[in-house]
C-alpha cells in the first residue's frame, strides 16, 4: 500500500461498502512496538495506520478484512486486515505513560467505571447520569481532585455528605479510592473488550490490582 492520500480515501470508501454486517463499533487495541497499551481506536484508524505503514505487527483475532482497489497490472485485489491489537512504531513519546509517577486524567467516566456505577456510600448501583464525584475529604477542608480522593457517589449520599468527611457525616466509605496505571486507565475506557484484548490488557495490570481480581472473578464493568 501506498503512502499517499488518495489509496487511504479509497479504502475507507470501500470499507463502508464491503463491511455492513460486521460490528464496527469493535475497537481495537493499539500499542507502541514494546507492547504497551497505548489507546483504543476504531477501524478507520487502524486501517490508515495500515496503509501508512505504522504499524509494525498485529495479535489477536481478525476483526475486519477489508478489500481495496484493483492493481492494473497484476489484476489482484488489495486487502487490509484488521487484528483486534496492532502495534505502531514511535516507542519513546509514550514512555512517560508507564513512568511510576504518572497519573492518569481524572473523568467521570473512568471514575465510574472505577466504582462499577457503585456509590460508595449506600452501596448501590446507578446510571451515570444519576451520579456525581464525591471528595471524600472535601475541596472546602483543602482535600484534592485527584484519583485517591475521588468516589462515586449517588446525587443523595453526595448532597447529604455536603462539605463534611465520612466521619464528620457519620457514613462509611465502601471501598479504598485509587488511582488507576496507565494500562488500567485503558481497560476503564474500553467497551466491549474482546478476550484477547483483556488476556493482553491484564498481563500490564501491576500484581497487586483491585481490577485484576475484578476481571479474574468475572466482574463486568457496568457503566
Ligand atoms: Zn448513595
Amino acid at each position: 500500500m501506498k503512502n499517499n492520500n488518495d489509496t487511504i480515501c479509497c479504502v475507507v470508501v470501500l470499507i463502508r461498502e464491503n463491511i455492513q454486517s460486521v460490528n464496527l463499533q469493535q475497537q481495537v487495541l493499539r500499542t507502541d512496538v514494546s507492547g504497551m497499551p497505548l489507546e483504543w481506536i476504531g477501524y478507520q484508524d487502524a486501517v490508515r495506520l495500515i496503509a501508512l505503514e505504522q504499524v509494525s505487527y498485529a495479535l489477536g483475532r481478525s476483526l475486519y478484512r477489508i478489500h481495496g482497489g484493483i492493481n492494473a497490472l497484476s489484476g489482484t485485489q488489495s486487502v487490509i486486515e484488521v487484528n483486534a491489537i496492532i502495534a505502531t512504531w514511535g516507542h519513546h513519546p509514550h514512555k512517560i505513560l508507564f513512568a511510576d509517577s504518572y497519573v492518569p486524567p481524572l473523568s467521570n467516566k473512568a471514575l465510574f467505571r472505577r466504582d462499577q456505577s457503585l456509590c460508595l456510600y449506600c452501596g448501590k448501583q446507578f446510571p451515570n447520569f444519576k451520579l456525581s464525584r464525591d471528595h471524600v475529604k472535601p475541596l472546602s477542608q483543602g482535600g484534592k481532585d485527584k484519583w485517591a480522593n475521588v468516589v462515586s457517589a449517588c446525587k443523595r449520599c453526595n448532597n447529604y455528605k455536603a462539605g463534611r468527611t465520612p466521619e464528620q457525616a457519620g457514613i462509611q466509605l465502601l471501598a479504598i479510592p485509587f488511582s488507576p496505571t496507565h494500562a488500567e486507565y485503558v481497560y476503564l475506557q474500553g467497551r466491549q473488550i474482546l478476550a484477547d484484548q483483556m488476556d493482553f490488557l491484564l498481563a500490564h495490570f501491576p500484581r497487586n490490582s483491585v481490577l485484576r481480581k475484578r476481571v479474574e472473578q468475572g466482574q463486568d464493568l457496568l457503566a
